[in-house]
């Protein structure tokens, strides 16, 4: 309505709406709806991770929401929110094969709570069956999200291998995109359009690569890194030229010419506002869009007794052999056995490992956690 009518009111609605769910009511991995009881956002800051509703449907309107409020607006603040709930919230809700669902995705669990409407894994169909349909909607209807146009701005809002043609107001454009997104942020573009001219083309930076996990401030990485975006133009280094999110590159463009954008992938720790209090003292992982958790599987079948301490080396690896190809976080983490009264009887270090967030559920119901018990002191001795 506030697109069709321009009427203020409308948008100062929608945008308070925004606002309050991406401020107060998101999860990391952009799933909303915090209650299980009629399928509900909770209080303000109340984001339980064990009964997180954050249904499969919830995180696709989340997306479609999103995409409308950047086509009205421009910003890429509202891609940054939609990519990560289509690489985290939306894809979790599927398994790898394509053929079980979840409704609910939570960010914990004990291996005992029947989160997903009575079971604990992913189910092939439900008695209500939004989320199957949604999901077999929804990933087909993914190319219209990689680009869009105004005017004789062709925007590029994600990254993904493709080839498309554009149809700008002066004239068709053909694009591709080779990467390997999400694993590697290296993105070349490759512009041809049908006679040399000029037009702007648009890349949009993603917050998480300029040290912002999402707008606003619900949620921020533990530590800034220096390692920033890098744009190249037939090879030779162009100034990001920011404006709403995007570096625009406004020149004379020929067939052939290359963008190569670089987005650095360290690994971040990721802390939630201490209002949030379902993840005080807790750390979450991400790499690039992609939010990442510990699945009892890959660490001695428990995880929510691991404790991360702030200074533990991660490394990233990529593994063909595991879940259709992910990368995965390698390192130590401590093992925390408690007695009685709550306090650390015996703390152990093991390895640890990290799969991303989308992947897990797959290997028999048991242990997962997004958020980790942090240890921000870095010394095993002090917890
Ligand atoms: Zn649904």
């Amino acid at each position: 309505m506030a697109a069709l009518t321009g009427e203020d009111k409308y948008f100062n609605a929608v945008q308070r709406l925004w606002e309050n769910v991406v401020n107060k009511k998101m999860y990391l991995t952009g799933g909303i709806g915090a209650r299980h009881d009629r399928e509900r956002f909770g209080a303000n800051y109340e984001l339980p991770n064990l009964t997180a509703y954050a249904e499969t449907c919830a995180s696709i309107g989340m997306a479609f929401w999103n995409h409308r409020m950047f086509l009205l607006t421009g910003e890429a603040k509202y891609l940054d929110v939609m990519e990560r709930v289509i690489y985290n919230g939306v894809i979790s809700g599927v398994s790898l094969e394509g053929q079980a669902f979840f409704y609910a995705n939570p960010l914990e669990s004990d291996g005992k709570f029947k989160f997903n409407e009575g079971q604990l894994g992913r189910a092939p169909y439900f008695g209500t069956a939004c989320c199957p349909g949604n999901i077999s909607r929804f990933i087909p209807s993914l190319p219209g999200y990689v680009y869009a146009v105004k005017d004789d701005a062709l925007y590029v809002n994600l990254f993904v291998g493709n080839t498309a043609r554009i149809a700008l107001k002066s004239q068709a454009v053909n694009i591709r995109q080779e990467t390997r997104y999400p694993w590697d942020g290296a993105v070349k573009i490759t512009v041809e359009p049908e006679k040399a001219g000029e037009f702007s083309v648009n890349v949009r930076i993603p917050g998480w690569a300029q040290n912002r996990p999402v707008p606003g401030d619900l949620y921020k990485y533990v530590d800034r890194s220096d390692e920033i975006a890098v744009l190249k133009v037939n090879g030779s280094h162009v100034g990001l030229n920011m404006d709403k999110g995007f570096a625009q590159i406004r020149r004379n463009w020929r067939k052939g010419d290359t963008i190569d954008l670089v987005l650095p992938m360290p690994v971040r720790r990721v802390v939630a506002r201490t209002m949030v209090k379902d993840d005080t003292g807790k750390v979450a992982l991400e790499c690039g869009p992609l939010v990442y958790c510990a699945e009892w599987p890959d660490n001695g079948g428990k995880v929510l007794n691991l404790a991360l301490a702030d200074n533990a080396q991660l490394k990233p690896e990529f593994r063909a052999d595991m879940l259709k190809g992910i990368v995965v976080l390698k390192g130590k983490a401590s093992a925390v056995t408690k007695n009685a009264d709550g306090s650390a009887a015996s703390i152990k270090e093991q390895d640890f490992l990290a799969i991303p967030y989308y992947a897990w559920a797959h290997r028999g119901p048991g242990e997962m956690a997004v958020w980790l018990i942090r240890n921000s002191l870095s010394k095993r001795t002090s917890l």
